[in-house]
């Protein structure tokens, strides 16, 4: 099937580029134990966003999302030792498990994990630096509010990413629609013609299916405009 076509050329491309990764088997191993969706970022895409990171040098990283922190342990990785990311998730469990796994990766210090519907954390946020990456990946249909705080809360260059949103093509399958790619839609709709950001979709097909990352600079003025 496609499906396995897909995954067996993540799995080339990642025996010659990652290594075998211990803590990150164990957080899904863990993950899975405690029954999470497997519905976390692939290998290939968790090192894409590390590598992110540590090209612009980031020190503080908000994520929107944290299932059982596979994402959150990539790109907390990137971090300086005074780095600092802060990671929303909705399901107690799910936050409960992360924790597990940032511990054993070694990452507790530098990492918060905050309980509660993402769009009321963020609303409560006014850091006194702004985030060098944001990263969304969590309820769908909220994309637009998690996105506009994400503007707010990003630094000028600063980057966000915006993860699921190819969605095996149907967001632009005119004859498709559920409340996720709705979620999709109404974020392109929202950035098209926003000269506050500038935008991509790149593609991430894999093991994980056909989908895509939404990458995003802001391009002006820092936190006020
Ligand atoms: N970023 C993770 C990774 O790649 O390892 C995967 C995140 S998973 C796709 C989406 C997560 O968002 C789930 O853990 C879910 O509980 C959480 N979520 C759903 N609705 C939310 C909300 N309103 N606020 C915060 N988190 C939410």
């Amino acid at each position: 099937t496609r499906l396995e076509d897909w995954a067996r050329s993540d799995k080339y491309h990642n025996s010659f580029l990652l290594e075998k990764d211990d803590v990150l088997d164990t957080a899904l191993a863990n993950s899975n134990a405690h029954g999470l969706p497997e519905i976390a970022v692939s290998a290939a895409q968790g090192k894409f966003l590390k590598l992110i990171a540590s090209s612009i040098g980031a020190k503080h990283i908000l994520e929107v999302g944290t299932l059982g922190g596979y994402s959150t342990i990539w790109l907390a990785r990137a971090l300086p030792e005074d780095g600092k990311l802060i990671t929303l998730e909705l399901d107690e469990k799910h936050a409960r498990v992360a924790r597990e796994n940032l511990a054993n990766a070694g990452l507790s210090s530098k990492v918060e994990v905050i309980v509660g519907k993402a769009v009321d954390s963020l609303a409560q946020m006014h850091p006194g630096t702004l985030f060098d990456l944001v990263f969304i990946d969590a309820d769908k249909p909220s994309n637009v509010q998690y996105f506009t705080e994400a503007k707010r809360l990003v630094r000028k260059r600063g980057v966000i990413i915006v993860d699921n949103v190819v969605r095996y093509g149907r967001v632009a399958d005119p004859q498709y629609s559920d409340a996720n790619v709705e979620g999709v839609r109404e974020l392109l709709k929202a950035i098209k013609g926003d000269k506050e950001v500038d935008a991509t979709t790149i593609g991430t097909t894999g093991e994980k299916g056909y989908d895509g990352f939404l990458y995003a600079i802001r391009n002006c003025c820092g936190a006020k405009m």
